[in-house]
């Protein structure tokens, strides 16, 4: 590993943080370098610390600890994400014999320089004790890859020498903080401290030191994982067979969704990795064995449980596919449930249950598919689960692996301060729903796509056009960042275009809830003088367009097995129709049709179609309807309006003498999609009153 310390940088930090010691601003610039290796540290994992003397408001000289904060990620730390503790007192907790976690925190919390600082790590206690001034502590891959042995002591020494302590597992808090400091003060001396199944800790006087030593601990382990991997013999590989993702990913997010005892579905996004190394791991006739033990570090067990679901679907067809995820699925809750209840009546105490459902599945053929309620959850979960099996590929020329045991793996997956937290964030009504938008680079798309993302839905937006695309997803990822929203170039005329783009969507999340039909053309010409060209092309667009769109979606609505929502966006057209506006009128009546036969159809699979009457909307943040682009010129004429003139004419026909904007119709969208009422086949207006148009 690359030592990346450079006395420029270094010192550069000290002058970018004049308010701040001098000791603090080096402890920021270490802790981001360890933060910028995945191999040592993955999404908030790891720790630092560094204690200085400071002046006080009363102008005593005062020891404080400043440790790194729950919820801030070494790579991007920031001086105030170092609650700084009274030291002195800290030490004092030495004398305790019990302390439960929740008085941990509220000593903690009274004891903090600023009242308003995020709580200190959970290691704080630790770092304390120990009597150097700057702490490292990491998950590094390959520590854990040693530790996680059988013969984890031998190895240890074999690659890091003798002037290391090493001590087995014990859970984060005062018996940890005490067996460290006890150690350590038998033998002063050592480089550094290994925590079986969990980490390593550095320190020395100066920030430097600490990271130098880490990187030469985690350098010297990696070069002993490597000469022992180039001495094994190759893997043989098996060809696993075909696996269709397009059938397999639908079937395990329908399978990894359940209900809330509060009623609540809660679904998931699926997050595919699947490279070359990965699916060559997978292949490995000892896969199974290698890859389906547990964690490497328990921290990883809230994002990923202990254990992945191994899963073979291989040359399966469609109907045996399902039985393989649903058996599987089955046999991991009840070992889940299994593991729940011995280690609570082992333990003798309540706590809520989470769901049994895992998190990560490894599939040969396919590779790795993590799930989380949110694409981030989920893509922290792939980060690990790919991980884990570098190191569990790496680690096992040196022996059998050695998980840690299901009693230490339960008190940090229920650990009590988690407990507290549960029921009290509400996720957001579509938290975990896909939705995908045809007609996306448009004004009614963008109000649409901006409604489901508040709602907690991530958002595939489609058009043909590019550029158009391009401006909505940019604007909407601004706000909602990028993660949650993807553009997907589609032709919705095409069926085969379709297929391909919902077989891409069907890789990227694993299934699909939501389907809005928005894209639709307009034409302006009385049927005297409409070509055929022009009929036909409308027709394609608003009617064929919505046609191929649902028969697409429909497999993957099967293969889910959880219902599903779909939401057209038809007109007021539909039943109140306009001169010179024939292929438009005709083309939109033919997919509310459509639409009414599909929510006849849909139905026995829980596939709600309902149908959203939308008058004029011109424009969305900049963003112009493409329709309204081509109809307007013409409006505008026949009444001898400008634009402004326009918007008001159509304000003062609706009986609310009101604007119909595209965030309506997308409350709309949100409305049918979250389940409130049971409702299919049904036409809302959202048009402010048009008594022609009233639905019929
Ligand atoms: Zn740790």
């Amino acid at each position: 590993m690359k030592n990346r310390y450079d006395e420029k940088e270094a010192q550069a930090f000290v002058g970018a943080y004049p308010n701040c010691p001098p000791e603090l601003a080096l402890r920021v610039y270490t802790s981001r370098l360890l933060g910028a290796e995945d191999d040592l540290v993955l999404h908030g994992g790891g720790n630092t610390s560094v204690k200085c003397t400071i002046t006080n408001l009363v102008g005593e000289a005062q020891d404080i600890l400043y440790i790194k904060g729950s919820g801030w990620d070494l790579g991007v730390i920031a001086p105030q994400g170092f609650p700084g503790l009274d030291l002195a007192y800290l030490r004092k907790l030495r004398q305790v014999r019990d302390l439960s976690d929740a008085e941990m925190v509220n000593q903690f919390r009274t004891h903090l320089q600023d009242a308003g600082s995020p709580n200190p790590s959970i290691e704080t206690l630790v770092h304390a004790f120990l009597p150097q001034r700057f702490i490292d502590h990491t998950h590094a891959d390959a520590i854990v890859t040693l530790t996680n042995r059988e013969e984890a002591e031998k190895h240890l020494h074999a690659a890091l020498g003798d002037n290391i302590g090493i001590l087995p597992f014990i859970m984060p808090g005062l018996p940890l903080a005490m067996a460290m400091a006890e150690l350590y003060e038998r033998n002063p001396g050592i480089d550094c401290i290994i925590l079986k199944n969990h980490g390593i800790f550095t320190f020395g006087e100066d920030a430097k030191t600490a990271y130098d030593r880490m990187i030469e601990c985690v350098s010297r382990a990696e070069a002993y994982l490597a000469k022992r991997a180039a001495g094994a013999t190759a893997s043989p590989v098996v060809d696993p067979g075909v696996v269709q993702p397009a059938v397999v990913l639908p079937i395990l997010r329908g399978g990894l969704s359940f209900v809330e005892e509060s009623g609540r579905r809660r679904t998931m996004q699926l997050e595919v990795r699947r490279n070359q190394e990965l699916l060559a791991a997978l292949a490995r006739p000892d896969a199974k064995e290698l890859f389906v033990g547990g964690v490497l570090t328990p921290d990883h067990v809230i994002r990923t449980k202990n254990y992945p679901l191994w899963l073979e679907a291989a040359g399966l067809d469609e109907e045996e596919t399902k039985a393989a995820v649903h058996s599987g699925l089955a046999r991991y809750q009840e070992e889940y449930d299994q593991y729940f209840a011995t280690q609570t009546e082992a333990k003798k105490v309540a706590r809520t249950k989470l769901d049994s459902m895992p998190r990560i599945a490894l599939l040969p053929g396919l590779g790795v598919v993590a799930a989380g309620f949110t694409r981030k959850d989920a893509m922290i979960a792939a980060d690990i689960a790919e991980h884990t099996i570098a190191a569990k590929l790496l680690g096992a020329p040196l022996g059998p692996y050695r998980e840690l045991g299901q009693a230490s793996i339960f008190d940090m997956e229920y650990w009590g301060l988690e407990q507290a937290k549960l029921g009290k964030a509400k996720p957001k009504p579509l938290e975990g729903r896909t939705a995908l938008v045809t007609g996306g680079g448009g004004a009614i798309a963008m109000g649409i796509g901006r409604k489901l993302l508040e709602a907690g839905a991530r958002v595939f937006m489609t058009d043909i056009n590019q550029e158009r695309l391009e401006v909505v997803c940019h604007n909407l990822a601004d706000t909602f960042g990028s993660r949650m929203v993807s553009p997907l170039l589609m032709d919705v005329t095409s069926e085969e275009a379709v297929q391909l783009g919902l077989e891409q969507l069907v890789l990227d999340c694993g299934g699909l809830d939501i389907l809005v039909p928005n894209a639709g053309i307009a034409h302006v010409a009385k049927l005297a003088e409409l070509s055929e060209a022009a009929f036909r092309q409308v027709m394609d667009v608003n009617c064929m367009g919505v046609f191929q769109v649902i028969k697409g979606a429909i497999p993957i609505f099967k293969r889910q097995g959880i219902g599903g929502s779909i939401v057209i966006n038809s007109s007021k057209n539909v039943f109140a129709p306009g001169a010179s506006f024939g292929a438009y009128s005709a083309s939109k009546a033919g997919a509310h049709q459509l639409g009414k036969i599909a929510a006849l159809e849909l139905a026995e699979f829980g596939v709600r179609v309902n149908m959203i009457n939308a008058d004029a909307i011109f424009d969305d943040g900049g963003v112009s309807s493409g329709l309204w682009d081509v109809v307007g010129p013409e409006r505008m004429r026949s009444r001898n309006l400008d634009p402004e003139g326009l918007k008001d004419y159509y304000r003062q026909r609706n009986l609310l003498k009101t604007t119909v904007h595209a965030d309506h119709v997308g409350n709309a969208v949100v409305f049918f999609a979250s389940e409130q009422t049971p409702t299919t086949g049904a036409t809302l207006p959202v048009d402010g009153g048009i008594m022609a148009a009233f639905p019929r």
